[in-house]
């Protein structure tokens, strides 16, 4: 490597870092957001699909204060809302489906995709909506096509309703063909400036074709055969990858774009696959490194030293937990995540420093109990819980932003640090 100080650790996969380290396994009540959350940075990405939110109006207020205030022109999600009067007969309930869907497409030529997103009042489960989207593609195939996938509350946490989304796309791809050359798919949503940037360096590397899933329109769904390697972009896409190596993709593995040393790592995992010289990958990734080193190095000084305990929220809790600990020096006291997949974070977890507790799933009450005994200087939190700790006086951070903004890559590696010193320099100010 040259010139530009990646921050490394010795860690490998042979059993250091965290690779082997025990998981506290809690199962109890959980805070988490459901998975029609994802629907709000989903329908940004894919330009041409609408998202029908099958459900109460519990769901509908969810959506609406969620993405509400983003609402400038038509938006592209909305909820079919099925109440207990319906429940007189399961044949009313789909007449109504049909008939808002029909509704929804006559006014929305627009519209390519749609997807009928489940939710988890008892009425919702009662209807079949994967017969419902059957049914309807029927009647408005070529011209739209109807997927459903499932938001409930009782199924998915906050993010694995993208995992649900994606993996209801997957059966759709096109099948790549017989002699096409090997492509590189990068899996997961991706906001699109980070896309661009990542498709530049991919392609100033020589790798390639690259496609991403999800794209950003629906009818140039990418192509998936033997010859895909993919990437995952994010760590919360376990359904997603399974069925892609169904279909004969092969996974790529790397640690998450995070950071200048999870960047790099992954973007190395791609030239590797493409026989990319070390030389010209330094040559590549050079001037992004420097540029993201500078960028870190306004927000070491305020993050170093400082503790950190996660809630388990998002899934992307161990990969930021080895940014921060790697190239912010921050100091770990429990990363807590809702689910631990430990094929798709071995190289995550190899990373992380030795002896860093690690906990899965939630028992709310107990975790509280040890957050306040850890007496942490920042905490990483879903809403539900961000609100109260700040009133006890504990500095917070909201794992959702760190969904809704864009931080993978080089150039957001600044912008990710910043999410987290934001917190810490606010409650400063507060305090003088
Ligand atoms: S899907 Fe369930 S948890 Fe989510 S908003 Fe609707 S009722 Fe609430």
């Amino acid at each position: 490597m040259s010139g530009v100080a990646v921050v490394r650790r010795d860690s490998n996969a042979s059993g250091e870092g965290c690779t082997d380290a025990p998981v506290l396994r809690e199962r109890g009540q959980r805070e988490v957001f459901c998975g029609l959350t994802g629907i709000i940075w989903l329908h940004r990405k894919i330009q041409d699909a609408f998202f029908l939110v099958v459900g109460s109006r519990t769901c509908a207020h969810l959506i609406q204060s969620a993405a509400g205030v983003m609402i400038f022109a038509e938006p592209r999600f909305g909820t079919a809302i099925i109440e207990e009067r319906d429940l007189a007969g399961m044949a009313d309930a789909n007449d109504e489906l049909d008939r808002v869907v029909g509704q929804l497409l006559a006014r929305r030529p627009d519209i390519r995709l749609l997807f009928l997103v489940g939710s988890c009042p008892s009425e919702v489960i009662k209807l079949d909506l994967s017969r419902a989207a059957q049914r309807l593609s029927r009647d408005h195939m070529p011209d739209v096509r109807i997927l459903n996938y499932s938001g409930s509350g009782i199924e998915t946490t906050f993010t694995q309703g993208e995992d649900a989304c994606l993996a209801s796309l997957v059966p759709e791809l096109p099948a790549e063909e017989a002699e096409a050359p090997p492509s590189l798919l990068v899996v997961g949503t991706l906001a699109d400036v980070v896309e661009d940037q990542f498709t530049r360096l991919f392609d100033a590397l020589g790798v390639g074709p690259v496609r991403f899933l999800p794209s950003r329109r629906a009818d140039a769904l990418p192509p998936v055969g033997p010859n895909t390697r993919y990437l995952l972009a994010q760590p919360f896409l376990a359904e997603t990858a399974r069925l892609l190596e169904s279909r004969g993709a092969t996974r790529l593995p790397a640690p998450f774009p995070l950071g200048i040393e999870g960047t790099t790592a992954w973007l190395r995992a791609a030239a590797d696959a493409w026989s990319v010289s070390a030389e010209a990958f330094d040559a590549v990734t050079e001037p992004a490194r420097r540029r993201a080193a500078q960028a870190l190095s306004h927000h070491r000084e305020r993050l170093a030293g400082q503790s950190i305990f996660f809630f388990p929220d998002s899934q992307l809790e161990i990969p930021l937990a080895r940014f921060l600990s790697r190239e912010l020096d921050m100091t770990l006291l429990e990363v807590g995540t809702p689910y631990l997949h430990r094929q798709h974070l071995a190289e995550e977890l190899a990373m992380l420093p030795a002896g860093t507790t690690l906990s899965e799933g939630q028992h709310v009450d107990r975790q509280l109990d040890r957050c306040r005994a850890a007496a942490p200087d920042l905490v990483v939190a879903g809403l539900g819980l961000a609100n109260p700790l700040e009133a006890e006086g504990i500095t917070t951070k909201w794992s959702i932003e760190l969904v809704f903004t864009p931080i993978q890559g080089y150039e957001q590696a600044g912008d990710l640090a910043e999410l987290f010193a934001r917190p810490l320099n606010r409650r400063t100010r507060l305090r003088v």
